[in-house]
């Protein structure tokens, strides 16, 4: 069975899907490795490095025409989907949920999609294949970077002979993977700091990292399903909104990471509560997107200033600035689900496994994950995946 690498097409992606280190993993398996020339350049992994690894570096048409499985990190564009033929498996991060249709245009193509956004991430013996927590732990390290970037002052407490600098106060809206990481960053950059979620599990969390937890009076508990935050109600995010204002004001850098699966992302800062910042201040939205973010006026992949002296970064694909972690990472993962789903040689699509059953989207010519069939049917998917 071969197996092959693209290089990533979507502008400004610089990961790649598999690493030279890898590549021995899968060809011990019994695996072939494609490699198509300069899928690794992004991420500083020349193509002399996976020729070393035991991978055949290929161009784009030789890969299309005899790969039987595609590793990607993210969906195929255009170009990519018209080579794509009957038979063959993409496995990448396709986000099946946020974009149904492509899921349908694989089904109708014969191509089997396996998406990583969809793997059961409580079930330990998957840990080793979670590419949203690899890649949510990257993000939030370069969030808590970028925002100590852009602020005009230092992190930590500083005394020198020309004056004494006061520590900068942080605050981390969401504590899932990347608040944590951002959290853990920014404290050992020497900011006080502090973090707040609506899962009540967040608390030891935030307080095993040495940062001070922040509860609100005015919103309860809001956990949903596998660990995850249901959306709150229109009156507890206005409840929320209104006492988290209080608390923003008071900081130097704020970094958003709130997420509900299968939502937009939650407005945790208004634009009262950014006019209530202090000038120099630095917000970080990890959850910009085209739809709007965790913070009124931000703007994905752009960096504002408001009138009131407030950088707002609407921070977008941090994984791929910091190519070679995340591609690390993301290899580890992809390598491990595929070596999961193949036997004797040969992938084996069993969507009675539980690992199977949520990363398999279509198979067959059909779309058979049931949250996203359920999607395309335009019925509204209530529940949980991405
Ligand atoms: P996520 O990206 O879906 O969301 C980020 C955070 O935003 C979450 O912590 C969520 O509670 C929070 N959030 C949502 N709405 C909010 C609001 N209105 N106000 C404040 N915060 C809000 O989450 P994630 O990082 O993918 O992690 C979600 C959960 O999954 C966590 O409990 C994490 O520990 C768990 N998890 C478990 C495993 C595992 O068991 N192996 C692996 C990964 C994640």
């Amino acid at each position: 069975m071969k197996a092959a690498v693209v290089k990533e097409n979507a502008p400004g992606e610089r990961r790649v899907a598999l690493v030279p280190e890898t590549v021995p993993k899968l060809t011990q398996a019994g695996l072939e490795v494609l490699v198509e020339q300069g899928a690794g350049n992004g991420a500083w992994f020349p193509d002399s490095a996976y020729s070393e690894a035991g991978a055949s570096i290929v161009s784009t048409d030789d890969l299309y025409a005899t790969a039987d499985v595609i590793l990607t990190v993210t969906r195929p564009g255009e170009a990519e989907m018209a080579k794509l033929r009957a038979g063959q498996t993409v496995i990448g991060m396709l986000s099946p949920l946020t974009d149904p249709r492509l899921a349908e245009n694989l089904a109708s193509r014969g191509v089997t999609a396996v998406s990583l956004d969809g793997l059961p991430r409580t079930l330990s013996r998957a840990q080793g294949m979670d590419a949203l927590t690899s890649q949510a732990n990257v993000a939030g390290y370069k969030a808590a970077l970028l925002g100590a970037a852009e602020y005009g002052r230092f992190f930590p407490l500083l005394i020198t002979a020309a004056g004494t600098a006061r520590p900068a106060k942080l605050l981390v809206l969401g504590a899932g993977v990347a608040g944590l990481q951002a959290i853990g960053t920014a404290r050992r950059l020497g900011a006080q700091v502090s973090g707040y979620d609506v899962r009540p599990a967040s608390k030891g969390e935030v307080e095993s990292l040495g940062a001070t937890f922040i509860e609100l009076r005015s919103v309860g508990s809001a956990a949903g399903e596998g660990g995850y935050a249901r959306e709150l109600t229109d009156d507890e995010r206005q409840a929320q909104q209104e006492e988290l204002t209080a608390h923003i004001a008071r900081q130097d850098v704020v970094i958003t990471t709130a997420q509900v699966p299968g939502r937009r992302p939650p407005l945790l800062i208004t634009e009262d509560a950014v006019k209530a910042m202090a000038a120099g201040s630095v917000i970080v939205d990890m959850g910009a997107s085209p739809l709007g973010g965790n913070v009124a006026g931000s703007v994905a992949g752009e960096t504002v200033v408001t009138e009131n002296g407030v950088t707002v970064i609407g921070a977008q694909n941090l994984p791929s600035t910091v190519p070679t972690a995340s591609s690390n990472a993301y290899s580890r993962n992809i390598s491990a689900l595929l070596l999961h789903m193949v036997s004797e040689g040969a992938l084996k699509i069993d969507t009675s496994d539980e690992i199977q059953a949520g990363v398999v989207v279509t198979h067959d010519g059909q779309v058979v994950h049931p949250a996203v069939a359920k999607l395309l049917d335009g019925r509204p998917d209530g529940e949980g995946g991405r």
